[in-house]
């Protein structure tokens, strides 16, 4: 399936995030083409980007330039790059639009959270460190197992983003992991996170555990391509995270959930405070 590229121009760059940990988020795409079935960002996506899922990609192609004057009247705060694209998707090696605003962010005193599955974000890494504190770089791992390839099927293998984590925490630059969505019967075994866990403490990140959110589009492909029922319940997940639990303390790693991470808006909690709820 080949992809589609719009060029289109926008008026803002910056929009208030509608993640807590966030400030604002920055989204230099609209679409995204790793087309991962259980995406949610269609949802928050409209027009044809969202219809057309991993088809279709739209290009800020002002968004430096907009951002560069933004910037000068907008109170400081942490900018999430991206929240509903990957940042590094293949496109962005000939558009250098996240580059360009990283850079841009980073003078101007803003810190950047970068989560992506893509190891074209090592193209940065000069930049990254420039930032120093000011920026910190998550790489999303649903699974080491290949079957990644069923529910990312557009993206590099598990193998490559731990290398990428990897390189970067060897040049000092502030990594984490996410690991999620945890799904039912698809990447729910010690097999699927328990080298996740170990490459966490390898590269001192932190690890953000999420199960999957049900939501009807990704219920329904989920359902359909893969014949799985995604839905998440009490007891399943309560099971998993008790696993995890065990295996990030019998590790030493810093594991936390995504509703700690709500909860607190920092990334110091533990995952140990949901089990106590
Ligand atoms: S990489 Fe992220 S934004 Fe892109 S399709 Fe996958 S989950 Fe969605």
């Amino acid at each position: 399936m080949s992809l589609i590229i719009r060029e289109i121009k926008v008026k803002k760059a910056l929009s208030k995030s509608g993640l807590p940990e966030y400030d604002y988020a920055l989204n230099p795409y609209l679409g995204c083409q790793h087309g991962c079935v259980y995406c949610y960002a269609r949802d928050f996506t409209s027009g044809e980007p969202a219809t057309r899922w991993g088809e279709v990609v739209y290009v800020k192609v002002n968004l430096i330039e907009v951002l560069s004057n933004e910037v000068k009247g907008v109170r400081r705060g942490i900018v999430g790059l991206s929240t509903i694209t990957d940042p590094y998707q293949p496109i962005e090696s000939k558009y250098k639009l996240s580059r360009g605003a990283l850079g841009i962010l980073c003078d101007s005193g803003f810190h950047v959270s970068v989560q992506t599955k893509s190891a074209l974000v090592l193209r940065d890494i000069d930049l990254l460190r420039q930032c120093g504190g000011m920026v910190d770089v998550g790489l999303t791992i649903t699974t080491m197992r290949d079957v990644f390839k069923l529910i990312e099927p557009n993206t590099q293998a598990p193998l490559v983003r731990a290398m990428t984590i990897r390189k970067l925490a060897r040049a000092g630059v502030k990594t984490w992991i996410f690991l999620g969505p945890i799904i039912p019967g698809i990447n729910d075994s010690r097999l699927d996170y328990e080298p996740i866990i170990r490459l966490a403490k390898e590269t001192n990140s932190q690890l953000i555990i999420d199960r999957f959110r049900p939501r009807k589009t990704a219920v329904g492909l989920i359902k359909s391509k893969l014949g799985v029922n995604p839905i998440p319940t009490t007891d399943w997940w309560r099971r998993t995270i008790s696993e995890l639990s065990q295996l990030c303390s019998s590790y030493g790693v810093n594991c936390i959930t995504e509703e700690d991470e709500w909860r607190s808006r920092r990334r110091d909690g533990s995952i140990l405070d949901y089990l106590h709820d």
